[in-house]
Order: structure tokens, then sequence, then C-alpha cells
């Protein structure tokens, strides 16, 4: 298994706001979902964003577990809409290791992205998977979650 390095807060490629990706058919493109898969696997994460594994570019994965209609690759990712409703639950992150905090998050949320072939497609989460959604497109913005604490 090729996994890679997470990188741990604070780091500069963490606060980036993240590129977006036009060339799909870069092998180096390819390698990278499939490399940040299994660093996501390896270290049982719901999500993983490129910028955690050093690579400032827009796009996550999620784990297949929860992935919508077969989609796990989420390329320059757009949230369409996000419920006025929201929910809230412990959240954590594999940038923040064992911190675990009480985020509020929309309960449904719209997503346009494009897959690892460049294709559009546009997905709707309820639940963890629209934390998830947040969650990851939050990173590609140099956003974490600590962000939306605001007790203190
Ligand atoms: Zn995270």
């Amino acid at each position: 298994m090729a996994t890679r390095k997470i990188l741990q807060d604070p780091h500069p490629t963490l606060r980036k706001t993240a590129e977006q990706i036009r060339d799909f058919s870069d092998p180096r493109l390819a390698s990278l979902i499939q490399e940040m898969k299994e660093t996501m696997t390896a270290n049982d994460g719901w999500g993983l964003a490129a910028p955690q594994v050093n690579e400032s570019l827009a796009l996550f994965v999620i784990a297949k577990e929860i992935a919508p209609g077969g989609h796990a690759v989420f390329i320059n990712p757009k949230i369409i809409s996000a419920s006025k409703d929201t929910e809230v639950e412990e959240e954590g992150c594999l940038s923040f290791e064992g911190r675990y905090s009480e985020i509020t998050r929309s309960s449904r949320v719209e997503i346009e992205a494009q897959d690892e072939h460049g294709k559009k497609f546009s997905a709707t989460g309820t639940g963890v998977l629209a934390r998830a959604f947040l969650h990851e497109a939050d990173h590609l913005n140099g956003i974490l979650f600590i962000d939306h604490l605001h007790e203190f």
C-alpha cells in the first residue's frame, strides 16, 4: 500500500486555497487519488482532502461506506446548497489527531463535482455525509473544523 503522510495542524498548506484541477489525463492525478484512498482507509477516516497530504489541489475522497451512488472522488467541488436545518455532532479530522469537538453543520447538503475522469455529477448528502461534504470542501478553502468552534 502506498500511503501518504498526513499533515498535522498547524501547517501552511492546510490554510491555502486549493487550485482547481484541469488536466484529468495526468497520471499523477490517478496515483494521488489512489494514495489518498489508501491513506484515508489506513487511518479509518470518513474523508480526506488533498491539502492534508500536502497537495494544494481541489480534490477530496470520501469513504466508500458513505459514498453517494458510488461517488467517492470529488474534484473541483462546489457546495450548491446547505440546509438551514442543522445538527450538532462530534467531529474529528485526520490533521488533528485525537481531537474531537461538537460542531454544528447543515443536515442536508447538495454538492456538484467532477469525478476522476472529469465527468460532472451532483449528489445530495444528509447527516454524516452532509457533514463530510462540508468538512472536506472547507479544507479546499483553507478552513479547518476548529474554525467552526464558537464556544471559546
Ligand atoms: Zn479534516
